[in-house]
Order: structure tokens, then sequence, then C-alpha cells
């Protein structure tokens, strides 16, 4: 019988986290100060994030302890399931076989509780009582907000006003989990009222929403901050995805040829694919290829510059050295909000520069045509933003099919649709629009970086 769902139990959870720090082709550059561009110092963050998110940040160790508190929350969702679409490789005629992990089983419906959860044990153990994030479309927001109301933690989001009147079912599960929302910009704080007074009506931006919730982190004593995609912390943090599918696919008895994910900030997409490129970097295992996929519309690996660059439009966070398409980049606005962000994470950074890792775009009507495809097979209706990882193993299975190769596919299904609907609907109405920046575009954005110059 063919093994098409590989379940494990709690006692194969990892005890521990992977960080990729030590084993890459080359170090990243250092993280620069935001005001003054020298290297960023451990001290320069405190006050704003936990200390043990500190530590992490700055870790240059392999494997870093899960604390058993976190892993007893883990458990809540976790191990996730691996599946072998079998149903799928049949309607494509493929000799592929594609494995996926699905993510979507988490009380938020995606992968960023694996974050959340850590960055709030980190919290909680500075005797802090108080978070705030930005969100966007909400779904880091709601991974917060379910990890906080596991610790205690009064959570305070700043979401997209934009966001916040079109998408009122994300801000009410957060404050199911009760945390408070408020609509940014706001009049909480300096950042939100200096937009208010030139623009009443504005309709935000993560930018904004960071600037906000970073200023009121700082201004109290009791609370921090917590990011939910690029820095270094949140991508060990996210490496149980890939430890546990190592494992799983140990039990089916294959190992992957091709490791495909969507790319954001790069944190699930890392999670998934960091445990097996640390086979390849090690040098255990040779042949298997890596597979970053981003959306047309914000194409930041594939038409971006390697540079020094801010990861947020209110140049507020550390200078981080990535592949950008310039802080002031604003991508239209595509379904899959949450890899609307103009970077990438600097470990992906430095990966994609050494051909470790290959990236490609792919458009907004090809990724829903992969996700409803997906659903008529497996059933699964997922995130308009794992699509993009289901569309590139979609198109390694047809190129396989063409080369008559019967390789092995490992995708990373970060999430499931279920508040996306309208999205879906947009596609099945055939009133779905692309988008691709012109050329002008990104290169006025490229202009704007900041003067730092990663060193060659
Ligand atoms: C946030 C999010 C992403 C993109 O973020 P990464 O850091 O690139 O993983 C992808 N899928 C889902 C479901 C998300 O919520």
């Amino acid at each position: 019988m063919t093994v098409t769902h590989v379940v494990l139990s709690a006692a194969d959870l990892p005890d521990h986290w992977y960080n990729i720090v030590p084993d890459l082709p080359a170090s990243p550059p250092p993280a620069l100060h935001p005001q003054t561009l020298e290297p960023l110092r451990p001290e320069d963050l405190s006050g704003l994030l936990p200390q043990g998110v500190i530590e992490q940040e700055f870790s240059e160790e392999r494997w870093i302890e899960i604390p058993d508190r976190v892993r007893e929350l883990y458990q809540i969702w976790r191990p996730s399931p691996l599946h072998r679409a079998t149903r799928l490789e049949r309607a494509l005629d493929t000799p592929a076989r594609i494995y996926f992990k699905y993510e979507g089983v988490s009380p938020a419906g995606s992968h960023k509780p694996n974050t959340a959860i850590a960055q709030a044990f980190y919290a909680a153990e500075d005797g802090v009582r108080r978070l705030t994030s930005e969100t966007g479309a909400g779904q880091w927001g709601s991974a917060l907000s379910f990890a906080g109301s596991l610790f205690g933690l009064d959570v305070t989001v700043y979401m997209v006003r934009s966001s916040f009147q079109q998408k009122p079912y994300r801000r009410i599960l957060m404050e199911t989990w009760g945390a408070e929302v408020h609509p940014s910009p706001s009049p909480l704080t300096e950042a939100g009222r200096a937009v208010l007074a030139e623009a009443p009506d504005s309709p935000g931006s993560i930018g904004i929403a960071i600037s906000e919730a970073v200023q009121d982190a700082l201004s109290r004593e009791d609370t921090r901050f917590a990011l939910g995609s690029i820095s270094n912390n949140v991508l060990i943090h996210q490496s149980v995805i890939g430890l546990e599918a190592k494992k799983q696919l140990e039990i089916a008895d294959d190992y992957p040829d091709v490791v495909v994910g969507c790319v954001g900030g790069g944190s699930g997409y890392a999670g998934l694919s960091y445990p097996f490129l640390y086979d390849t970097l090690t040098g255990k295992r040779s042949g298997t290829r890596f597979v970053a996929v981003e959306p047309d519309a914000c194409p930041s690996l594939t038409r971006g510059t390697y540079a020094y660059d801010y990861p947020d439009t209110a140049s507020l966070g550390p200078v981080l050295p990535m592949f950008t398409l310039g802080h002031n980049f604003m991508p239209a606005p595509i379904h899959a909000g949450g890899l609307r962000h103009h970077g990438s994470s600097p470990t992906m950074g430095t990966l994609v520069q050494h051909g470790h890792v290959q990236a490609r775009s792919v458009s907004q009507t090809d990724i829903f045509s992969a996700a409803v495809l997906f659903a008529r097979n497996e059933g699964f209706v997922m995130a308009p933003e794992s699509a993009h990882g289901v569309r590139g193993a979609i198109d390694e299975a047809l190129a396989a099919r063409e080369a008559g190769e019967a390789r092995a596919i490992l995708v990373h299904v970060s999430g499931h649709g279920n508040f996306d609907m309208a999205a879906y609907d947009s596609y099945l109405a055939h009133t779905l629009t692309d988008h691709e920046p012109d050329q002008a575009q990104i290169e006025r954005a490229l202009g704007e970086l900041p003067s730092a110059k990663i060193p060659v």
C-alpha cells in the first residue's frame, strides 16, 4: 500500500530547532543600526524584543533546545501531517511523487504560531505582560493573539485600516483570543497621529502599522514587540516544519529531489527547506533542488537587488542584507497579502546568491488555477500564499512528466484559505487580474536604498 498520510506522535516532536547560520556557504553581512548604519549590537534591541529572542537573533549555534513549555504547546496541533497527493498526481498524469506538509491545521490556520508561541514564551520569561505587533491581512496578528492567550499576555495589534474594514473575520478571530485590535493609523501613537493629521482617511500601510506597534512597545516597560517573518529567530522557530517532514519522509521511505514553497519574508519556506539544505550544505546529500516561489506582482528574489535595506517602509527596523525591491516599493493589492513584502530574509539572500536556492515568480491567475485543481483532488482549500508553492510543485510534476522522470517533490502548504473566499470568488467569476511592476517602478524604489553597501 502506498503511504499517503504520515502522522507522527507527540514523542516525535523535535527537541531542538535548527539554525542554518553556521552551515551557510558564507556568513551574511552584519545587520546595521537603522540610524547610525554601524553593525547592530544585541543591546540595541533590548526594550524592544525579549532577551531570549535577541540571543537567537545573533546565535551561531546549529541546534537550539526547544523549551519544554513550547514543545508542550506545539502539541496542540503538532506534529503537523505530511500527505502524499496521489489524486493530484493522477490528475496530472505524472510519474512524480508529490508530498505536502500541511500547516493549515494550527488554530490560527498557518505556520505562524510556530514562532508566535516561542516569542510569547520568551516575553513571559522576561516578566513582560504585553506584546504589540502589526498585521496586514491578519495571519500574523491572529497567530500572536492565539499565542498571547496561552501565556496570559495582553496583545495589541495594529491592523492596516483597509484590511480592518475589508476583512473583519480575522479581526474577530484576534478579539476572540482576547487581543485588542486597532485600525492603523490610530490616534494612540505619535506615528499614527502624524499620519491622521495629514490624511484623516488614510487606508494605512504595513509600514505605518509597524511604526505604531514599535512606538507603543518602546513607550512601555511592560511591553515588547513581536515580528512575524524575515528575522533569524523566526526562521529558527519555523525549522520544526522541516525537521518533522524529514522524519515523516523517512517513514515513507523517500527523500525529496525538489523542495518547493512560497516566499514572502521566507520564514515558512525556510522552515521546511533548511533542515534538508542542512544535508546538502554539510555534504550528506547532493542533487536536491530548492525552489522558492514568489508572486509576479512582488518579485524581490527574481527582479530585486541583493543590497542593504530597511525591512519596513518606516525605516525603523535594523538595516539587513537581502534581496529587495526597495522599502518604498508598493506592490499591487494581490490576494496573497502575506507575500507583498519588498524583501526577504538575509539567510535566504545568501542561499540564492550562492545558487543553493532557485527563485521563480508566478501570476495570480496561475496560482488560483493550481489551488482549485488541488482542492478538487486533495480536498484542502489553501491560502492564496500557499498556492504559489503548489503552483511550483505542479509545474515540477508536469516537467517530470515531460522528462519521464519519477522525481519526489516536497511542497509547503503554509495555511488554509477559509478566510480567503472573496479571492476564490473573484477567480471563479473570472474577474481576477494579473499584475507585474514595470522596470521603472522597481528602479525608482531601488533608488531609495540606504547608503550602506554590502562589501564584495
Ligand atoms: C505570512 C504567510 C506567508 C508568508 O510569510 P513567510 O514568512 O514567507 O512564510 C505564507 N503563507 C501564509 C499562510 C502566511 O500566513
